[in-house]
């Protein structure tokens, strides 16, 4: 099901858990991308928004991201609902999903949540 990509699900749902977690709150692909950027491995890649796009459409379908308007190549969202910090059960680690979210599995160990 999932395609992979050079960016991590994990490391977009921490970006988005740490600075947009209320669902009043509009964010872009473009400031995602900024914080990915503040990450030496990111920075190195030169990253574009079409490099995580799969992850944000992914996202989506989930029902965690709530696409509000689009302008060219950037995107706005909001948040269905906040993400919960919870340990996986399986494999101790920590995760962020919407509890609305349908499919959710770890990130790291791939166990159903
Ligand atoms: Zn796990």
């Amino acid at each position: 099901m999932s395609t992979t990509t050079k960016v991590s699900r994990q490391d977009i749902r921490k970006i988005i858990f740490d600075n947009y977690n209320e669902t009043d709150v509009r964010f872009s692909n473009d400031e995602i991308m900024a914080h990915l950027n503040e990450q030496n491995s990111y920075r190195e890649m030169e990253l574009d928004v079409l490099d995580f796009e799969d992850v944000l459409l992914e996202m989506e379908g989930s029902g965690m991201l709530r696409p509000i308007a689009q302008n060219f190549n950037t995107r706005y969202y909001r948040l269905w609902g906040p993400l919960e910090q919870t340990n996986c059960k399986t494999c101790g680690r920590p995760t962020y999903f919407a509890s609305s979210e349908e499919g959710k599995k770890c990130p790291h160990c791939n166990a159903k949540l």
